[in-house]
């Protein structure tokens, strides 16, 4: 099991209170595109409160496994701000997914996780810990707001960022072990 204790808290205000009164039914997954650690990506975080473009993501994963986090599950992070594109099916840098609705703000909707990456486009894999720690934290969160532990669809489920937003975000999170994940979640318990 993921133990909470391995949690670092690192609070920034960048986020909707209560999610608005919706429930998550999603898992985000981000790439930092730049960054070495997943404290200077929270510090980043805080450094944009009160600014012209305030960001944020509940969890970071450094490339050491370490684990922050920024803020509380029960609120929304500004981390998935605009849907882009047309409906379709995502990957392609044109379409998003066709739940995703201009209509509601989809940080309501979503948790969402960052993995810190050196590459400017993320093209860079995961490490063995960053994996690691991501499965489990995955596991965790689908386990306590009941929501799909598979490939996103309607109903919920966990995706990238491009899902939503292919037009600026078609590279984020980059290469991510989607089937292993998946088949990790299938077999539970490591
Ligand atoms: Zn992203």
């Amino acid at each position: 099991m993921l133990d909470e204790n391995e949690i670092i808290w690192i609070p920034n205000n960048n986020y909707f209170p209560r999610r608005n009164g919706y429930s998550p039914r999603y898992v985000i997954i981000h790439g930092t595109a730049g960054f070495t650690s997943a404290k200077a990506v929270a510090h980043f975080f805080k450094s944009t409160e009160g600014g012209n473009n305030p960001v944020s993501t509940h969890y970071i994963i450094g490339l050491d496994g370490e684990l922050v986090k920024c803020i509380d599950e029960e609120q929304g992070a500004f981390g998935n701000g605009y849907v882009s594109g047309i409906p379709g099916t995502s990957g392609d840098s044109i379409h998003h997914d066709p739940w995703w609705s201009r209509a509601i703000n989809p940080n309501y909707l979503t948790l969402s996780i960052e993995h810190v990456k050196l590459s400017k486009d993320n093209s860079d894999e995961l490490t063995e810990r960053q994996k690691h720690a991501s499965f489990r934290l995955i596991r965790a969160i689908c386990e306590r707001h009941n929501i799909p532990k598979r490939k996103a669809d309607a109903e919920g489920g966990i995706t990238g960022h491009f899902s939503m937003d292919p037009i600026n975000r078609h590279f984020c999170p980059g290469p991510y072990p989607w089937e292993e994940l998946f088949a990790f979640l299938a077999s539970s318990t490591l």
